[in-house]
């Protein structure tokens, strides 16, 4: 990108003036899809990135992917531990819960949603409405009952089963999973989406009909956990964890290395245990499993496994019917990845300082188009990069909706070139000076090899064709 760049702002000097994008109407030819034109998304930008999350918290500390989406538009600060996500930032959210999806629902994952509001009934059965504290986002209903914002949902999971209470244990074991907004009064938010105070969590819940299932399961979900953060090309580490508030007997943590992380974790480079500092005796310097050294590093929690065996079954007397005709607790497993936080940890991870890096698959829109600047040489190419954008999505269908047309040419390409790169497309396709050339000749960037390529048109629909979307 560098080298495009520094011809790109060689061959043609950079645009004076505000940066207005054109406000003309839509057009597209009859019959066609409508051409998503980059000046119509909706994506204001923070210019003071010295102020991140608003007037309230100006002195909390900030990261690299919290400026950097502050800086292009996908976040905008609602006040602290709170954000509006902006469009592209939905756009990869989403595809991020599909990718969950595809990993839950292949291991029997069901999807539903419980309410944000949970009665304190629920909590205070299981001990936990006085527990928790000043975390809870605590509320009162016009006829004097009491409610917190769903910050985890144990509870409300545990009393739903409960009432089914025909469960067989043939139809054991269930998978219940959600992926909503949770509410926590964290004393410091901070560094954007990796500790807010309204954040999205994939929250799952097992039930199993015996410890020996409920582990399997238990197994079964670490795996899938594994295969959603290979798909997204990260690398972490699975570490032994504290049960905290949620309780049970074992846990784990899928932390991504970085070193704004907020957890110490311990690695035995000899028999590859790890842990969580906090599970291991104060100043332990040797792996309690082999006594080999430890080594530690800094991660970022991402998703958290409980083995809950019947802490919460027992409370909500959530029973099912086993072999012999009897009534018997159900096991329990539960599971969060933070969905919000992986996206931020992600962007933390891949992205430079100025320009942001997406796990292929979560990359908000995988081709921008850059048609030539008006009044250029190759201003008689824009026509012939509409037909390139139309003839994309019509040979390519999984590419629609994926590609977009920075049709702000007024603007130089360099210019646009510029917020391509600082917006991360894995795939920017340009109609510079050999777009005249017979046949046209489309240059074409792909970020994840940072090759530059000439292709004619058949040549960019069959490098696009290998795109994959979630
Ligand atoms: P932390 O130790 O970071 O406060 P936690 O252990 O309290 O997190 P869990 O109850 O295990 O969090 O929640 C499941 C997942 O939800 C976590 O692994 C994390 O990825 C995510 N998460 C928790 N708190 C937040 C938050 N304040 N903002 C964003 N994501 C969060
Ligand atoms: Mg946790």
């Amino acid at each position: 990108m560098d080298r495009l760049l520094r011809r790109w702002g060689r061959l043609l000097p950079s645009c004076p003036g505000p940066r207005r994008p054109p406000c003309r109407l839509y057009q597209h030819p009859p019959g066609r899809a409508k051409r998503l034109a980059l000046s119509r998304l909706f994506q204001p930008q923070n210019l003071r990135e010295d102020q991140p999350a608003g007037p309230e918290s100006g002195s909390e500390p900030t990261c690299k992917s919290q400026r950097l989406m502050l800086r292009t538009g996908l976040l905008h600060p609602a006040g602290p531990g709170c954000y509006h996500y902006l469009p592209y930032a939905v756009r990869a959210l989403e595809k991020l819960v599909g990718v969950i999806d595809q990993e839950m629902q292949a291991i029997g994952g069901q999807k539903l949603d419980m309410p944000t509001l949970s009665s304190a009934e629920l909590w205070r059965a299981s001990g936990r409405w006085d527990l928790v504290g000043p975390e809870l986002f605590r509320l009162r209903d016009r006829q004097d009952r009491d409610y917190c914002l769903g910050p985890t949902h144990e509870e409300a999971v545990t009393s739903l089963v409960a009432s089914q209470k025909t469960l067989s244990y043939k139809q054991l074991p269930h998978l219940l999973y959600q992926v909503t907004r949770k509410f926590r009064d964290e004393p410091r938010p901070r560094f954007g989406l990796l500790r807010g105070r309204e954040f999205y969590m994939k929250d799952m819940y097992s039930f199993d009909c015996s410890p020996e299932a409920a582990q399997q399961t238990y197994d079964l979900v670490c795996h899938a956990y594994g295969r959603v953060f290979n798909r997204l090309g990260l690398q972490f580490v699975r570490v032994q964890a504290a049960v905290g508030s949620i309780g049970g007997t074992m846990s784990h943590e899928f932390q991504l290395p970085l070193s704004i992380g907020e957890d110490t974790l311990a690695i035995c480079a000899s028999c590859g245990f790890t842990a969580n500092m906090e599970t291991l005796e104060p100043q332990q310097s040797n792996c309690p499993v082999c006594r080999g050294s430890l080594t530690e590093t800094r991660g970022v929690e991402v998703g958290h496994t409980f083995y809950l065996g019947t802490k919460y079954s027992s409370v909500f007397n959530a029973e099912f019917v086993n072999s012999q005709g009897k009534p018997s607790l159900v096991e329990m497993g539960c599971y969060g990845l933070g969905v919000s936080r992986i996206l931020a940890a992600a962007i933390e991870v891949l992205s430079t300082e100025d320009c942001i890096r997406w796990p292929g698959l979560l990359a908000p829109y995988q081709v921008c188009l850059i048609p030539p600047k008006k009044g250029s040489r190759e201003e008689m190419a824009v026509k012939l990069t509409e037909t390139l954008y139309d003839d994309i999505t019509e040979a390519l269908p999984h590419l629609r909706g994926e590609v977009l047309l920075d049709d702000r040419t007024h603007l130089t390409i360099g210019n646009r070139l510029k917020d391509a790169n600082k917006l991360g497309y894995p795939f920017v396709v340009i109609a510079g000076k050999r777009a005249l050339e017979q046949p046209c000749h489309f240059e074409v960037w792909c970020q994840s090899t940072d090759e530059v390529m000439f292709l004619p048109k058949q040549g960019v629909i069959d490098l696009l064709q290998k795109v994959q979307v979630v």
